[in-house]
């Protein structure tokens, strides 16, 4: 149930209103908004009178919400969320570019695929060091090892750095290195790290699962955000479906389905999503012109070499004419990029 305060009420108003839902014993969040305040309750809600609450001092309106999820949804929280990363806004005018390679290699790719990306543009370091691959056999990437790497190349080029988490007991040792956790598509379901991850106040990335319908990923943005960490950034990276030209089909529609539902930024990853190098930067393109607040790509300046994901990363060039054109498409839409 969403209970939206008048613009202007008194803040004795809303109180009462907080107190008579602690009397219900509900999971009370209130969100603080330009214009309005918003008093969410969570909990059995279903028996109560909605008048008992419409007809208090101060309440323009009371929403009872059919959606599962009420922190994630819009209803809640009609402005949008804006995640602050190390000075760059997640989810404001600005579309985001996190690039970098699939896997962090060794220092000195690392350096010089930091190097690369934040020339062209991106203030955001990508690379996982704790690589989910389908097969036991394949890299399983670096470790705390890749961790430090990447957080010395993100220095030096002053990015932040976006890296995979797949185990809730490496929340710790990776929060001295990461400034936003990525949870994979395989894990978007992995309950328990998305309740420990609720505790943390760093940032998550949230890819949709590989079959995950737009409710059942809202719902594991809302277990993250129920454990008490509101920064979530929701990444559509494809979805399995019969076609099998690309590795997943990109789902376009999600970025205003989402953006309908929910409050929380959604980036688009063009890699993940077609598998295949020149069909990263068409889907990339369209990604920006359907509103994404940004865009994760994979870059490697050896992909013939990568130790994970070469046929999707794109070439530096690649990358560079690729942030050139999405500048245009950009301002095409009322938004920016670096
Ligand atoms: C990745 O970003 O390299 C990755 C493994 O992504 P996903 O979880 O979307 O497959
Ligand atoms: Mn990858």
């Amino acid at each position: 149930m969403i209970i939206i305060m008048e613009s202007g009420a008194e803040e004795s108003d809303i109180q009462a209103v907080i107190s008579k839902l602690n009397a219900l014993d509900l999971d009370i969040h209130r969100s603080d908004g330009v214009a309005q305040v918003v008093i969410g309750a969570i909990g059995l809600t279903g028996e109560i009178e909605l008048n008992d609450f419409k007809l208090m001092k101060g309440v323009s309106n009371v929403i009872r919400i059919s959606e599962p999820y009420k922190l994630a949804s819009r209803a809640m929280h009609p402005e949008k969320t804006i995640i602050n990363v190390r000075g760059e806004e997640i989810g404001g005018e600005k579309v985001v570019v996190m690039a970098g390679p699939c896997s962090v290699e060794s220092k000195d790719h690392i350096m010089r695929m930091a190097e690369i990306v934040s020339k062209a543009g991106a203030k955001f370091l990508r690379g996982g060091a704790y690589k989910p691959r389908t097969s036991p056999y394949s890299f399983q990437g670096l470790g705390e090892e890749g961790l430090i790497y990447m957080r010395e190349a993100a220095d030096m080029y002053d990015m932040a750095v976006v890296t995979e988490i797949m185990d809730p007991n490496l929340i710790p040792l990776m929060s001295d290195y990461t400034d936003i956790f990525q949870v994979g598509a395989r894990n978007m379901q992995n309950y328990q790290l998305l309740k420990e991850l609720g505790k943390s106040k760093i940032p998550v990335l949230l890819k949709r699962g590989l079959s995950a319908t737009i409710e059942e990923w809202l719902m594991s943005a809302e277990y993250i955000m129920a454990g008490g960490n509101q920064n979530v950034i929701l990444c559509e990276r494809g979805i399995r479906t019969f076609e099998g030209y690309t590795r997943n089909t990109f789902d376009v529609s999600a970025i205003p389905v989402v953006q309908g539902l929910s409050h929380l930024p959604i980036i688009a990853d063009p890699s993940h999503a077609t598998g295949i190098r020149d069909k990263v930067s068409p889907v990339a393109r369209a990604s920006v012109a359907a509103g994404a607040d940004g865009m994760l790509i994979e870059v490697h300046d050896n992909p013939e070499k990568a130790l994970s994901d070469g046929a999707q990363s794109l070439y530096p060039e690649q990358f560079t004419t690729l942030m050139n054109e999405v500048r245009i498409i950009a301002s095409a839409v009322g938004r920016t990029i670096d």
